[in-house]
């Protein structure tokens, strides 16, 4: 996905060929596996778009169907990897829920998200300090890493947080956090309320662009993406020359370290966690930002024996959750998850290996819901778990 204007958009518009390529059933999240109709695959979704910018007279920017239609797209990208003619089918859908939101078109939940995130700097309201297990890395401003745990991981799921910031000490890696970290916002511009990114990150990109750290390290794919595909040129500029990566990127760097003690560690892994592990390829990660070797490197490395979905890397399915989905259409957002889980089931994996908190809190939290027996677990917590 990507930040595109208005005029891009329509010429990316025309270059559907109404193949209908697009992916449907369980490769589209989005799709009505009822009703089946086109309005719910890429190319109807397209469609309803074109219609709300070339013609407002027929009034589709007030539909509750394009509302429903446009709002249940997680952004996952699966289409835009099978379009033949390489749309980017999710940068035309953001719009158009962004047209949505100008009517006043749009779920009640993502209003909620927008004042909580203006309000507290995060989408959940969440009053308490972001930074309050670690307060010595809002203080060292010195250090050359910056580390942006994001909200997830702050206040949904610490311990992916934790576990981070102990492999960082691990490797005597000097870190940091932001002076001003609020949410990086992409779930604004994902769910079509892109004007308010520049005021509700100003103070933390101000802080990078007074502080500038050599690289800022993260752990949600979603954040990462946001930084760099989401910010236009005026916010890009002001951490312009910082390098920006995944921590499983990082990680590569500190194989040779790892790899000494690879035999340590598959003793280790007999007693920590249900084999078969299966690893997930979280949207953001794979599709977003290319990134599908690296952690899967750090598996083999280590001797990790992992299975693999049907579905993986550029073809990976969602896990359901994205683009505010999960809050809008929370049954529906579980019913995707939910055919993930059967899939996992039919290959007989007991624990979910993934790299992205999003991913992790679905799954948990349907899986939890559905009393399935399944572990989910964040890569980096269980490294900790296999190198303390
Ligand atoms: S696959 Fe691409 S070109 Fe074909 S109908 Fe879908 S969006 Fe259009
Ligand atoms: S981005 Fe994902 S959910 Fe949205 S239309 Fe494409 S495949 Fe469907």
């Amino acid at each position: 996905m990507k930040n595109l204007n208005e005029k891009q958009i329509l010429g990316i518009i025309w270059k559907c060929n109404l193949c209908g390529f697009c992916p449907k059933d369980f490769e589209c999240p989005g799709f009505d596996l009822e009703t089946r109709w086109e309005s719910s695959m890429a190319r109807g979704r397209i469609s309803i778009v074109h219609a709300i910018m070339q013609n407002n007279e027929l009034g589709f920017q007030y539909s509750p169907l394009a509302k429903e239609r446009l709002f249940s797209c997680t952004g996952c990208g699966h289409c835009f990897y099978a379009c033949p003619s390489g749309i980017d089918i999710p940068s035309i859908i953001t719009l158009g829920k962004k047209k949505l939101v100008d009517a006043n078109n749009y779920p009640e939940t993502h209003k909620l998200i927008l004042d909580n995130i203006k309000q507290y700097g995060n989408p959940f309201g969440e009053t308490s300090p972001r930074d309050s297990a670690w307060p010595e890395l809002k203080s060292n401003t010195e250090a050359n890493t910056v580390y942006f745990p994001g909200c997830m991981a702050i206040y949904r799921l610490p311990e992916v947080a934790l576990d981070t910031i102990a492999l960082f000490n691990k490797f005597g890696e000097n870190i940091r956090v932001l002076q001003n970290e609020t949410c990086c916002s992409g779930v604004l511009y994902r769910t079509g309320h892109s004007t308010q990114l520049e005021e509700v990150t100003k103070s933390m990109i101000n802080d990078i662009n007074n502080n500038p750290p050599e690289r800022i390290i993260f752990t949600c794919p979603g954040c990462l993406e946001t930084f760099k595909e989401i910010y236009g040129s005026e916010l890009k500029e002001k951490f312009k020359g910082i390098e920006l990566i995944h921590f499983s990127e990082y990680l590569i760097d500190k194989l040779t370290d790892l790899k000494n003690n690879s035999d340590e560690i598959a003793a280790r892994l007999e007693n920590i966690l249900e084999k078969p592990i299966i690893w997930h390829d979280p949207c953001h990660l794979a599709r977003g930002l290319g990134i599908y070797e690296e952690p899967r490197r750090i598996l083999d490395t280590l001797n990790i024996p992992y299975i693999e979905f049907e579905y993986n890397r550029e073809n990976a399915n969602c896990c359901g959750s994205g683009s505010g989905v999960r809050s809008a259409y929370p049954e529906f957002s579980e019913e995707v998850t939910a055919q993930r889980l059967e899939e996992i089931k039919q290959l007989g994996a007991k624990t979910i290996l993934t790299a992205c908190p999003f991913c992790e809190y679905q799954y948990k939290a349907v899986i939890e819901k559905n009393g399935v027996a399944l572990e989910v677990l964040d890569l980096n917590s269980l490294l900790t778990k296999l190198l303390f």
